[in-house]
Formats: structure tokens, C-alpha cells, sequence
């Protein structure tokens, strides 16, 4: 493993670093992705659907607010019940008028003296503290304000449901004579909340103060929405902050935003609920698209940076291990692999054959063919040398016209030099037209265990130098 590493080291490197920048960028894309959907929800989504709703609703609900107050401060209305209630045809032209002229689904008037209930058509009924339709009286009549917005189902009008403005009203002594006012349909104002929550998948609350839920939802409360319930008390305390409330929870394992404001005519707080971890699904779902897209171009140009280096690599370790004319390994090349190949063959009982070959008189080849002729022997030779060797084995070119071999032989060293002189002798190299003898001195020698590379070269060399001695053409063995 720690071989391949090192053979693969630059190839891995580069991978790595690819990998690295491209995990890297798609991670820095996505978070700034997410962090800008994110803001734009908290920023601009949320605040925006509050401010159109808070102004949709005011649109709607101010202007019966309004014709309530005129209605309360009415002479006509009051003169009328100070003067007894008599002529009820009166008070349901008046209510009709009211109804018809602004265009709202009920108009009433409940005397406090009498208890009845005017509408338009004529007395509806008389209220009692004992029926629950007409708690909302009894609760308008303590209030401190001057009208509640009351949100219940319209008994004048089959029971719908119905948003009433109940206006108080006082004599010029202050004295309570009634309760009047308006009621209109939430209809309008549901099917548009419905339609904001539709379009941006969003949530919108209305809660009172008591954090009942009103509008939509009635009869729940804030407390028993999920995910809601621990914040209640900081929803509630937005009527007495300036700019909206932003809050974040987890719901069902859903990162939520929310936005609460307080409407005051009301006394109402509109939220805005919105799923962040489902905003986000798409983002998620994009960047899986894109990393299935990717991942196939991304390891193609891996694999060809690696094939590419790989081959590069292996181009520049042959030229720089191997010498240029002959193809041998060079000097540099062959005592880094030493170490390596000793260990090799230690493992085995015969001990390794090294053999000195030196060209005999090369210089009068050099002289009489020309320098580049002496090349093209150098190149036969080294070739004849090279395919003598089998593999594991290492033929080096020592000097000039010098080779070293490192041979793992079963035969006797002698015996190997002996076959590689004579081999060497019958060559017949053509020079032209000349045909060319060409002979070599070997000096052999075994490496013996534990010996340097040094001493077993320096034995040779000595073997060398006494087969030159002793004519040349011939094998010396020390
Ligand atoms: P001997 O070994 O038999 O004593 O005689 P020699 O003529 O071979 O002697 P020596 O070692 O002194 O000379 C080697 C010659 O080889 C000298 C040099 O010009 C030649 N030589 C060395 N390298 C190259 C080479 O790359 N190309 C060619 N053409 N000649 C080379
Ligand atoms: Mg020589
Ligand atoms: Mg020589």
C-alpha cells in the first residue's frame, strides 16, 4: 500500500485537492444559497404578507369601525331610546338605511333598558345573560374602550360567521343606553387570508389577547398550536413593541419563522407562520440534481488528470532512470533500486553474479568508423546485453563502453560469463559495408552476503582489469 501510495502520490494529491475544492465550493454555494432564502423569508416574505394582510384588514374592518361610531353618537338613535323605544318602524328604517347604504351584512341595536334586539326587519329578540348567544352583550357593556370587535356567528343572518363592531352608547351624561354597531362578513377577509397562505405556503394566525385564535381557527388557541405553545407569552407581549416580533421554533422537526404583529384597532396579533426546512426542500433537491450531474463530469476529468500525470510521470522516470543512447539503466537510476533488489535476493540461497563487461580497444572503433558509428555499436551491444538479462535483473551502463550486470544465475558464475563473452565475440556488426568483429572483457565475481556494493564492484573491476591483461576477449573470475 505505502508503494502505491508513492507511486500515485502527485495523481492522489491532485485528486484530493479536486475533491477538496469542489466539496468545498458546493458547500460555500449551498450555505450562501440557504442563508439568502432564509433572509428573504425573515426579511422581506414574512414582514411583506403581515403588512398586506394588516392593511387588507384594515381596509375592510376600519370603515365599519367607522359607521359604528357615527351610529353611536347618532341624535336621532339616542333621542329615540331616551324617548321610550316607541315607534319600533323607526330604528329598523334607521338600521336598514345603515345596512343598506354601507353596504354591511347586519346592523343592530341592543337597549340596555329594554334588552331587545332592533335589526333592520324589527326585534329579533330580547337578550338574557342566561342565553350564551348573548354573552358578547353583556361582556361589551363592561368594556372600558369605546367599541370591541367581536368575532361569532350572526343569528340575524343563518348563523354566518360574522366580524361585529360593538359600539357603546352614552347619553350627553355618560350614562350607558346600549350597544350598537355593524357586522360584516369574514368571508372576504378569510378567502383572501386562505389564498396568501396557498400561494407562499405560509401560516397566518389571528389571536386576541387572551390568545384565543379569532378570524380563522376560532375556538382554538394560540397555546395548543404545535410548536407554539412555549412562546405564547412572548407573542403576546408584541403589542408593546415597536416593530414586528421574529421568532424561530422547531416544529414536528421543522425549522420554522415566524413574524407577529400587533393590530391595534383590533387589539388583535396577526402571525405569520413559515416552514423554513420546506422552503429549503427545493434548494436540497437542487443541489443532489446538481451534485447526480456533477459527480460523473468530475471523475471523468479525474481520470484523465490522473491517466495524464500517471503517464507523464512514468515518461519522466524512464528518461531520467534509463540512459539516453543505449537504453540501460544509468548509474543514478540503478543505485536507488540497489537496496530494494538486494533485499530480494537474500531471501534466496544462490548469491548474485555481478559482471564488469568492458569493449575491447573501442577507441580504434571510435577512430576508424567515426564517433557515431561507435554509438550504433554501443547500441547493438547494450541491446544483446539487455536481452541476455531476464527480468529482475539489472544491466547498467557503468561508463562508456563499460556495463555492469547484476545476474540471479543457478549456473556458476564463470559458466554465465563464459556464454556472454562468446555471444558477444560472434556478433557480426555491419559498419557499412564493412562487416565488424567486436570483442569484451568480463570480470565476474559473486556478491556475498553482507558485503557492500562498493567491494563486490571494486572485485570485479579487478577481474576486468586482468582479463584485459591477459589478451582481452576473455572472462576473469575473482
Ligand atoms: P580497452 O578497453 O580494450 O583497453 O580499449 P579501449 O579503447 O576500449 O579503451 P578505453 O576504455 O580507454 O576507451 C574507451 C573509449 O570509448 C574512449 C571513448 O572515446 C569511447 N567512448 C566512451 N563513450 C562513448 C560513447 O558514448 N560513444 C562512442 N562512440 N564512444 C564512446
Ligand atoms: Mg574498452
Ligand atoms: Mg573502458
Amino acid at each position: 500500500m505505502p508503494q502505491f501510495i508513492h507511486k500515485y502520490r502527485l495523481a492522489l494529491i491532485v485528486s484530493l485537492l479536486l475533491l477538496a475544492g469542489f466539496a468545498l465550493r458546493t458547500f460555500f454555494v449551498y450555505q450562501n444559497s440557504r442563508h439568502q432564502i432564509r433572509e428573504s423569508i425573515i426579511e422581506q416574505g414574512l414582514p411583506l404578507t403581515g403588512d398586506t394582510i394588516y392593511s387588507e384588514i384594515n381596509k375592510d374592518i376600519l370603515r365599519p369601525i367607522f359607521i359604528s361610531s357615527l351610529m353611536a353618537h347618532d341624535t336621532f338613535l339616542k333621542d329615540w331610546i331616551i324617548n321610550g323605544e316607541g315607534d319600533v318602524t323607526q330604528i329598523n328604517r334607521y338600521l336598514k338605511e345603515v345596512k343598506d347604504k354601507y353596504g354591511t351584512v347586519s346592523s343592530f341595536f341592543i337597549s340596555e333598558k329594554t334588552r331587545r334586539y332592533y335589526y333592520g326587519n324589527g326585534v329579533l329578540k330580547t337578550i338574557s345573560e342566561k342565553d350564551h348567544h348573548d354573552v358578547w352583550y353583556f361582556r361589551a357593556r363592561a368594556m372600558k374602550t369605546d367599541y370591541v370587535v367581536d368575532v361569532d356567528s350572526d343569528e340575524a343572518n343563518r348563523g354566518r360567521l360574522t366580524v361585529f363592531i360593538n359600539h357603546r352608547v352614552v347619553d350627553s351624561n355618560g350614562k350607558f343606553l346600549g350597544i350598537t354597531g355593524v357586522g360584516l362578513t369574514i368571508d372576504k377577509i378569510a378567502s383572501f387570508v386562505h389564498e396568501y397562505e396557498k400561494r407562499f405556503n405560509r401560516h397566518i394566525y389571528f389571536a386576541d389577547k387572551q390568545g384565543n385564535l379569532v378570524l380563522t381557527g376560532v375556538g382554538q388557541q394560540l397555546k395548543n398550536i404545535s410548536g407554539l405553545s412555549n412562546y405564547v407569552g412572548t407573542i403576546l407581549s408584541a403589542d408593546k413593541m415597536r416593530a414586528p416580533l421574529r421568532l424561530e421554533y422547531v416544529k414536528n422537526q421543522h425549522n420554522m419563522l415566524l413574524n407577529v404583529r400587533y393590530i391595534p384597532d383590533l387589539s388583535w396579533y396577526l402571525l405569520v407562520e413559515q416552514d423554513e426546512t420546506e422552503a429549503l426542500a427545493g434548494l436540497n433537491r437542487d443541489l443532489v440534481l446538481q451534485m447526480a450531474t456533477s459527480t460523473p463530469v468530475l471523475l471523468l476529468i479525474l481520470a484523465i488528470i490522473i491517466i495524464t500525470i500517471q503517464k507523464n510521470q512514468n515518461q519522466l522516470n524512464h528518461l531520467v532512470s534509463t540512459d539516453a543512447l543505449t537504453g540501460c539503466l544509468n548509474r543514478h537510476a540503478f543505485l536507488a533500486r540497489i537496496p530494494a533488489w538486494k533485499k530480494r535476493f537474500q531471501r534466496t540461497s544462490k548469491a548474485p553474479q555481478v559482471l564488469l563487461v568492458d569493449l575491447d580497444h573501442f577507441k580504434n572503433i571510435n577512430d576508424q568508423f567515426g564517433h557515431l558509428e561507435g554509438d550504433a555499436v554501443l547500441k547493438h551491444i547494450a541491446h544483446l546485453l539487455q536481452e541476455e538479462a531476464h527480468t529482475n535483473e539489472m544491466v547498467v551502463r557503468w561508463g562508456g563502453e563499460e556495463f555492469l550486470l547484476f545476474l540471479q544465475r543457478p549456473d556458476q558464475v564463470e559458466a554465465t560469463a563464459e556464454r556472454l563473452r562468446k555471444r558477444i565475440a560472434s556478433q557480426e556488426i555491419r559498419l557499412g559495408s564493412h562487416p565488424l568483429k567486436i570483442t569484451a572483457s568480463i570480470g565476474a565475481t559473486e556478491w556475498q552476503a553482507g558485503e557492500s556494493l562498493d567491494h563486490v564492484v571494486a572485485r570485479a573491476d579487478i577481474a576486468l582489469y586482468e582479463a584485459k591483461h591477459g589478451g582481452r576477449d576473455q572472462v576473469c573470475v575473482r
